[in-house]
């Protein structure tokens, strides 16, 4: 059989499967035949074999640039029945050229839509089938005749590009018409969605728990929803057709309406703020309010659009706590924190500006709270209050409370001496009307410390201190008086503070040691004992005697542990001397702060100090001061009663100025008196004050009576050594026989039996 002339010239092509070559060119660069006889020979194998050889050729042809989703396979096993068609057409009887038509059509319906793939459909056609599908078997030409076979074979071509053709027309225009379709239905969408959108609008704009409106740029409101209505007191009328501008409110912050200008000008999309409004009935509205440019759709400013959030109650209620945090709840007054801003403001004043500060703390206070109860106490605040607050009623006077009975008034201006001198004597003199409560008449006293200086000189904090010393120099000066502040008071109780904080590490580094004075039996002059007095060895300022340190170190507590290290090692030292002595019995004072004896340890901790170091109970003698034991109930005794009870001493030091009540002297484990050396200096001038001999010998006799010794303090002279003694002093104390001092010097002193001092 002979190759067809037009096959004669076809290049060879890759035979690689499915590789895109150019079936465009088709017949000049058909594929290569599917695996058969070669390129050039008559296929061989049944029809149906040729029919799929074909239709492998076919699919190689077109395959890579078919937009189907078929698999190459798949879309081979599409072809093979449309070669079919094709073989069947080229040997039917009667020619249908309408069949390839439907082929044409075909290829477009499995997306063999691209014009290349038509060509290279053709191509194949023309090539290969009449080569491979021309006779029904491969040796006879078949019925046809090769002619004829040819002749088929250009007319299927033109059907099936006919047939191509008009199928790509319909597709696409259904396609259009899909488009059309669909752009139709997307429009009728949007616009309901639109109407969907503007219903939701109006929805949330009606039922929205805020208040919204719309206004244009002139100001005039257009739209209110009904929260907002609500909100202005429920009145349309006053809140629709009206014009933003006539919304103005006193309390308006400033940049409301500038940052409004620019809003409505289109310099500003948005702003927001807290702001104000009258409602029609007078009341205020206090809104958060945000209002928003609209622009349509070129981008120019169109209206404007308000959003507003009640918030009066949540203000109102602000305001209630701010005011609960910053008043005084008993008195009404303000309290520390918002006395300290309006101090704070005063002192950051400008100008030539100056402040004037009176802190007024009651005298005698706790001793109405002790005996009325603390419910009268509190009504004397009160009036107390009332009548400093009409003490202070003039521009920039505030009065406040600090807490207790602690009340300062503050006055501010260009001339602030003259006015704060004024203001502490009418708050004086206020004060001075007795107050009516329970049915007496109270007399009602204060100490007032002033502070008086320029502004932005002093922190708040430092002009309180200065207040708060100056006024405790008042109430020390005997109260129901003004004092004023004075750098060098202020720089003492500064140091205080120093000293204060200073104490811890001044026990820890050692710095504190003990002076012995003798006690002295003042009949015959023999040493009777010794009082253990501490001193501070300062790094800074040197020694410091116990009454500038020994109340600071009771504030802060530290007097336990410092009043242990005392007590051990006075006792540790006596009983060094009565060894050293030969055990003469040597007895040794220590003194007791008030919070010691409420200290629980105090008891153990003493006997375990005597026993460490063997000295008998007997030789120890706790000096308390009597103002700590006034008023002191069988609780507080009986650590006391435990310890006299072991056979320890207790004396009642610098008695006869605490105005204790002599009868209850039987109840306190005393066994000494400690006589104040008030009433020893009564006895220094010759001939000694009478009175002062009459008190010290009523109490010399009511203390024997009592079985009570009685010793005296600051013997300085030997005429009051011997008046002490005519009175029938026990023993004394004091410069006339020594001073206090290192312990060694106790030998001298007992050697050489009591030897009054030279100085
Ligand atoms: P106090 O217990 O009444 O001690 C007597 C004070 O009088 C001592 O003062 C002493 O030096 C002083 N003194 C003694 N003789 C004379 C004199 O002839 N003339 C004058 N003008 N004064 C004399 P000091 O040492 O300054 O002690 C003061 C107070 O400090 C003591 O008074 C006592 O209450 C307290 N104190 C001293 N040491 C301690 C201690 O270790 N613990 C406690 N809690 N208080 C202590
Ligand atoms: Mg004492
Ligand atoms: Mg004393």
């Amino acid at each position: 059989m002979r190759l067809p002339a037009q096959t004669a010239g076809s290049p060879q092509i890759a035979a690689k499967p499915g590789a895109a070559q150019a079936p465009a060119q088709a017949p000049a660069q058909a594929p290569e035949p599917a695996p058969g006889p070669g390129r050039g020979a008559a296929p061989h194998g049944g029809l149906e074999d040729r029919i799929a050889r074909f239709a492998t050729i076919w699919s190689r042809a077109i395959f890579p640039v078919t937009a189907t989703s078929l698999t190459r396979v798949e879309f081979e096993q599409h072809l093979v029945p449309l070669a079919r068609t094709l073989t069947d057409a080229l040997h039917a009887r009667r020619f249908d050229a309408g069949i390839a038509q439907k082929v044409g059509a075909e290829l477009v319906a499995v997306h063999c839509t691209d014009p290349e793939a038509l060509a290279g459909t053709l191509g194949v056609i023309e090539s290969y089938l009449v080569l491979y599908c021309g006779s029904p078997t491969p040796d006879s030409p078949g019925t046809e005749g090769a002619e004829e076979s040819r002749s088929r074979c250009a007319r299927l071509q033109h059907g099936i590009a006919a047939g191509f053709a008009r199928a790509l027309r319909e597709r696409t225009l259904r396609e259009q018409e899909a488009i059309a379709r669909s752009a139709l239905t997307a429009r009728s969408d949007a616009q309901q969605a639109l109407h969907a959108s503007e219903e939701r609008f109006r929805a949330v704009f009606e039922g929205a728990a805020v208040g919204i409106g719309i206004a244009d740029l002139d100001g005039n409101v257009l739209e209110a929803n009904d929260a907002l209505l609500q909100m202005f007191g429920g009145l349309e009328g006053h809140v629709r057709s009206r014009n933003v501008s006539e919304w103005g409110h006193p309390d308006d912050t400033p940049h409301v309406w500038r940052m409004y200008g620019e809003l409505v000008r289109g310099e500003r999309e948005s702003y927001r703020v807290e702001k104000p409004y009258y409602r029609h009935d007078g009341t205020v509205l206090w809104t958060n309010l945000t209002v928003s440019l609209l622009r349509d759709a070129d981008g120019l400013p169109q209206y404007q659009l308000a959003l507003m959030e009640d918030t009066t109650e949540r203000r109102l209620l602000n305001l209630r706590l701010r005011y609960e945090a910053t008043h005084d709840a008993l008195t009404g007054l303000p309290n520390r924190t918002l006395f300290f801003e309006r101090l704070e403001k005063a002192l950051s004043a400008a100008g030539d500006s100056r402040f004037g500060l009176c802190y007024l703390d009651l005298d005698g206070f706790k001793a109405v709270n002790d005996s009325l109860g603390h419910s009268a106490g509190d009504r004397l605040l009160v009036e107390v209050a009332d009548r400093l607050q009409s003490c202070a009623t003039g521009p920039g006077e505030v009065v406040a409370r600090l807490g207790g009975d602690e009340f300062v008034a503050l006055t501010t201006g260009p001339d602030t001496e003259e006015k704060v001198t004024d203001l502490a004597v009418r708050i004086l003199s206020a004060l001075s009307t007795p107050i009516r409560l329970e049915g007496r008449e109270l007399t009602v006293r204060g100490s007032i410390g002033i502070v008086e200086g320029r502004a932005r000189e002093r922190t708040p904090a430092e002009v309180l201190r200065s207040a708060d010393i100056t006024m405790y120099r008042a109430k020390a000066a005997g109260g129901n008086r003004f004092e004023f502040a004075d750098a060098e008071a202020d720089a003492r109780a500064i140091t205080r503070h120093g000293l204060t904080n200073a104490l811890p590490a001044a026990l820890e580094r050692g710095e504190f040691f003990i002076e012995y004075q003798p006690l002295v039996h003042m009949h015959d002059g023999s040493i009777h004992g010794a009082e253990a007095l501490v001193r501070w060895s300062h790094p800074q300022y040197g020694v410091l005697g116990p009454d500038r340190f020994i109340p600071l170190a009771e504030r802060t507590g530290l007097i336990v542990p410092l009043g242990r290290w005392v007590l051990e090692e006075s006792v540790r030292q006596a009983r060094n001397w009565q060894r050293q002595l030969g055990g003469a019995s040597l007895r040794i004072n220590v003194n007791l702060s008030p919070t010691q004896l409420h200290h629980p340890g105090l008891v153990a901790d003493t006997i375990a100090v005597l026993e460490k170091s063997g000295l008998a109970p007997g030789a120890l003698c706790l000096e308390v001061t009597e103002s700590a034991l006034i008023g002191a109930d069988d609780e507080l005794l009986e650590p006391l009663r435990r310890l006299a009870a072991l056979g320890v001493d207790i004396a009642l030091d610098d008695f006869g100025t605490g105005y204790s009540n002599l009868a209850n002297l039987r109840r306190l484990p005393v066994s000494v008196l400690k006589l104040d050396r008030s009433f020893t200096q009564g006895m220094q001038q010759q001939p000694a004050d009478p009175v002062d001999v009459k008190i010290v010998e009523g109490i010399v006799a009511l203390a024997h009576s009592l079985e009570l010794a009685v010793t005296v303090e600051g013997v300085e002279t030997g005429a009051q050594a011997a008046q002490l003694r005519a009175l029938g002093c026990d023993t004394a104390q004091g410069w006339y026989y020594a001073r206090p001092g290192a312990p060694d010097r106790i030998h001298t002193l007992s050697l050489s039996d009591a030897v009054p001092t030279a100085s």
